[in-house]
């Protein structure tokens, strides 16, 4: 979380805008939330360049339960294409197959989730009603740079996004995409809020089982209100988006998660002391996973790291090794930090 939005959550904390009252205690459906939610949603719109004709719902429940809520709004009870590129892709897929038959497109699996399937390979079958992808691979570090395009690819499918982990990292192409969704709490806000981006017409096809505050066309038609929202997490999402806009918006946001992500894997790729295995082509700028080449120092190393306000190192348990998140709200100086203290520790293990 940026420490301005922070601080500006707990000055308004007690008081909301001389409300005398707490966003907390705010009706969801009063004027004050209500202004609230719309200001968020229409920040939302502008940074992301999201086209009229998508939807912008705020809902509950997390990636995960999107897993079982695309497939439950737009399988038919169908099928799905997806591409399994790690730990996340994986289990949208077998979530997926309560739903609806799950084929595999494509995998990077044979090759331990370090690169990304070509999408000129994949095998994409006419009766899926949509393509899933994750965007990028928060525990295995792999990012699509680019989103497929699968009208090039022959196939008139959907594309549904799993953006949770970069969302608001870099713009996003919606003429490539049918649905985006993601948790908010790595570069949006606090946990609690899930974001789903869905264009209208793909609206209305959901199967009869699926709960009525996870139709998206309910949601859609209540403005997000079916049910209550999760409406400080909005409120904070609101304050990260009006922070965004204050440092540029998202094109600048790439900009500097390039430069952050180039300087550490430059740093990473430079050392014989620590590794990184992800193919050059598709490393994710958002999360960093790296290896010390001698596995007995990792404990060593992540004292050292915490001793320097370094936290929240350790590698994915599925993964081992470390793991550096750089989201949009590290700064260039954080990672430079990580940097320093990679070479000192190095330097004093020689
Ligand atoms: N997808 C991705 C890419 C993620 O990074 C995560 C969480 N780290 C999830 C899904 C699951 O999200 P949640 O914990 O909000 O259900």
């Amino acid at each position: 979380m940026p420490a301005e939005v922070l601080q500006e959550a707990a000055s308004e904390m007690l008081d909301w805008h001389g409300s005398g009252m707490s966003v907390m205690e705010m009706s969801h459906r009063g004027k004050e939330f209500m202004s609230i939610r719309d200001q968020a949603e229409a920040d939302l719109r502008e940074l992301l360049a999201i086209p009229e004709h998508f939807k912008v719902l705020f809902m509950q429940g997390g990636g995960l339960a999107e897993n079982a809520i695309v497939p439950l709004n737009l399988s038919r009870g169908a099928a799905a294409d997806f591409v399994v590129t790690g730990s996340w892709s994986k289990k949208s897929a077998a979530e997926a197959q309560k739903y609806c038959r799950v084929h595999e497109a494509a995998s990077n699996t044979s090759d331990n989730h370090t690169c990304l399937p070509d999408p000129g390979h994949w095998q994409l079958n006419s009766d899926a009603q949509y393509v899933h992808i994750c965007g990028n691979e928060t525990i295995n570090g792999v990012e699509f740079h680019e989103l497929p395009d699968l009208k090039s690819l022959g196939s008139d499918a959907p594309l549904v996004v799993d953006f949770s982990s970069h969302v608001a990292s870099r713009p996003v192409d919606w003429s490539r995409v049918g649905l985006a969704f993601g948790g908010a709490q790595k570069n949006l806000g606090p946990a609690g809020l899930t974001l789903v981006v869905v264009r209208e017409d793909l609206l209305g096809r959901s199967m009869s089982v699926c709960p009525s505050a996870f139709d998206y066309a309910t949601v859609a038609t209540h403005q997000s209100m079916y049910n209550t929202p999760p409406t400080y997490a909005i409120y904070v999402a609101g304050l990260t988006f009006q922070w965004l806009k204050r440092q540029g918006g998202v094109a600048e946001m790439e900009r500097r998660n390039v430069a952050k992500a180039a300087l550490l894997y430059g740093f990473i790729d430079g050392s014989d002391f620590y590794v990184n295995k992800v193919a050059k082509d598709c490393r994710s700028r958002m999360n960093v996973p790296f290896f010390l080449r001698d596995e007995t120092r990792n404990d060593a190393f992540l004292t050292g790291a915490k001793a320097r306000g370094l936290l929240q190192l350790k590698g994915h348990k599925s993964v081992g090794g470390m793991r550096a998140s750089i989201y949009n709200a590290m700064p260039m100086e954080g990672v430079q930090a990580l940097v320093d203290y990679m070479r000192d520790f190095e330097h004093s293990q020689a």
